[in-house]
């Protein structure tokens, strides 16, 4: 053999490994942006917005109407794929609770193209028939709160079967008699994994199906399954992937639909840092659910043993939003030492399409065993709380008028306006902004929102607003 052969036979043998080497799931993500739904750009879009997206769909898919809610919105079912493996798809039983919504919408615009993904669509919808359900819940999502227009919590109307869009859900799944299913959320962005620094960005399950939180064949699919989504997620976001609480609740539908023979899975999107409107999480979703039904359609998960979804943690709830550790703070003359906590509320306005965030202190003491999106340590540093400037301004414009800088170092952080619009508490303002009527709870207290300096060697050094510090 010369070496040239040699050459030869280790280029060709190597590289079809570099060429078509990526996975999957590599492919997606470096694609993502091309079947973004860009309609969709942030949590609070209603089902106005999606259902021209739903009408837009061309064969192979079918949309279906198949019921409406308490409130006369139309409830749809996707279907596409011709495969012998049923598995049905719903999200947004919370309605706020939409990442995974977004990103049906971005697998819509995937299995609608045809690029050199084409072999991976193909295997997809030749194994697969796919069914999905986006936005069960159109009441509550249009007004981005978790419960129906019943004000009940649709998971926990599973056996009862009060709510229209609960007996959609279990109509559905016992006509296809769905062989999988996945119960697609969101859960609270402080969730952690484990007792760890890292948020717990996506947190699965494969629900109990009874107290004993036995294993039986079906579950037992869908805990092989979550290994693999598990090895997929840990290459994009490592040690960011928990495990969500896995008591059995009777009432709610992951467990029952388990129970009724579908193998679920549950994804519940939580926190990602510099995040906020979920868009990378999103991202995630598309990511995971394209590979896993890839590989449920070519049976993949049938070598993996159970011990990969065993392996990952459960969820924690160690995250603040801000973290100030070891402050000092004064009280009857006596100093005490405090880690501060704060977390944020989403106050809503425009008719549920904007909204603006009120943090408020959500621990305080030892929480040495927490973590912060943003931690800063305070040791050495004096709490000096700020106080309320006395004249009420006119509007935010006025405040330009005011020297802001002498203001703080003469110990104001509040100021009142006779007239404040929504949109301008959000704006970078060194000033706790305040309607005039509107009273704040200072104390240092949980629940409550105190603005402060913290102070080093009498010089007022950094300022405290609304949970969020900025250097003055
Ligand atoms: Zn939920």
């Amino acid at each position: 053999m010369t070496r040239m052969t040699i050459s030869l036979l280790i280029s060709t043998f190597f590289l079809p490994i570099f060429v078509f080497g990526q996975s999957f799931s590599e492919k997606l993500f470096q694609s993502h942006e091309k079947y973004k739904e860009t309609s969709l750009k942030n949590r609070r879009f209603k089902h106005a917005d999606i259902v021209p997206l739903l009408k837009r769909l061309n064969p192979p898919f079918v949309l279906t109407k198949v019921g409406e809610s308490m409130e006369g919105k139309a409830i749809h079912l996707v279907k596409i794929g011709k495969g012998k493996t049923k598995v049905l798809l719903w999200s947004q039983m919370h309605g706020d609770e939409p990442t995974a919504t977004m990103a049906i919408m971005d697998i819509f615009n995937f299995l609608s193209a045809s690029d050199e993904l084409d072999p991976e669509r193909k295997s997809i919808l030749s194994n697969l028939t796919l069914y999905f359900i986006p936005m069960l819940n159109p009441d509550g999502a249009d007004k981005f709160r978790r419960r129906t227009a019943l004000n009940v919590d649709l998971n926990r109307d599973a056996l009862r079967q009060q709510t229209p869009e609960g007996q959609i859900l279990k109509n559905i799944r016992a006509e296809i008699s769905a062989d999988w299913g996945f119960n697609l959320h969101d859960q609270s962005r402080y969730y952690s994994v484990g007792t760890s620094d890292k948020t717990a960005t996506i947190s699965f399950l494969a629900p109990a199906f009874n107290y004993q939180k036995n294993v039986n064949a079906i579950r037992k699919r869908a805990m092989q399954q979550i290994g693999l989504m598990n090895e997929t997620l840990q290459q994009y976001i490592p040690n960011h992937v928990a495990k969500y609480n896995d008591t059995f609740e009777p009432r709610a539908f992951g467990d029952n639909i388990q129970k009724w023979g579908t193998s679920t899975i549950l994804i519940e999107s939580g926190g990602y840092k510099n995040d906020p409107e979920k868009q990378f999480i999103r991202k995630m979703n598309y990511l995971v659910l394209l590979s896993a039904l890839k590989q449920i359609g070519e049976k993949t998960y049938t070598k993996n043993s159970i011990d990969g979804y065993e392996a990952i943690p459960f969820n924690g709830r160690y995250f603040h939003e801000l973290l100030i550790r070891n402050a000092t703070i004064t009280k009857n003359g006596r100093s005490y030492i405090l880690d501060i906590g704060f977390k944020q509320n989403e106050i809503q306005y425009d008719n549920n399409r904007s909204f603006y965030y009120q943090r408020y202190i959500s621990d305080l003491g030892d929480l040495s065993t927490y973590h912060g999106y943003e931690a800063f340590n305070a040791e050495g540093y004096t709490i000096i709380p700020g106080k309320t400037y006395p004249k009420t301004v006119k509007n935010y414009k006025k405040l330009k008028r005011l020297n802001l800088d002498k203001l703080h170092q003469e110990g104001y952080t509040v100021i009142k306006l006779k007239k404040l619009k929504p949109e301008e508490r959000q704006l970078n303002t060194p000033f706790q902004l305040l309607n005039k009527s509107e009273n704040q709870h200072f104390g240092f207290s949980t629940g409550n929102n105190p603005s402060f300096f913290l102070s080093k060697n009498g010089k007022k050094e950094f300022l405290v607003i609304n949970g969020s510090i900025k250097k003055l």
